[in-house]
């Protein structure tokens, strides 16, 4: 069974699902009974989907640090 803390260390993989089917199955029953990593999940997929959304010709996106802050603002 995952921690919360390996379900934050995940994040990003859960959302881009570069996730095997045995820690896809784990991350999918954590979820079930923990709420509060529902709603980090959430937060993570909203938060890359505004990425996605900004334009191409933009400087890079430091996206490690605004994961980190999302996962801050989260706990
Ligand atoms: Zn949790």
């Amino acid at each position: 069974m995952l921690t919360c803390k390996e379900m934050s260390e995940l994040g990003s993989d859960i959302i881009d699902r570069h996730l095997g089917l045995r820690t896809r199955m784990a991350v999918f029953m954590h979820l079930r009974m923990c709420w509060r990593c529902r709603r980090y999940i959430k937060q993570l997929r909203l938060t890359s989907q505004v990425l996605q959304q900004l334009p191409l010709d933009w400087e890079p996106v430091d996206t490690a640090a605004i994961l980190d802050k999302v996962r801050k603002h989260a706990e």
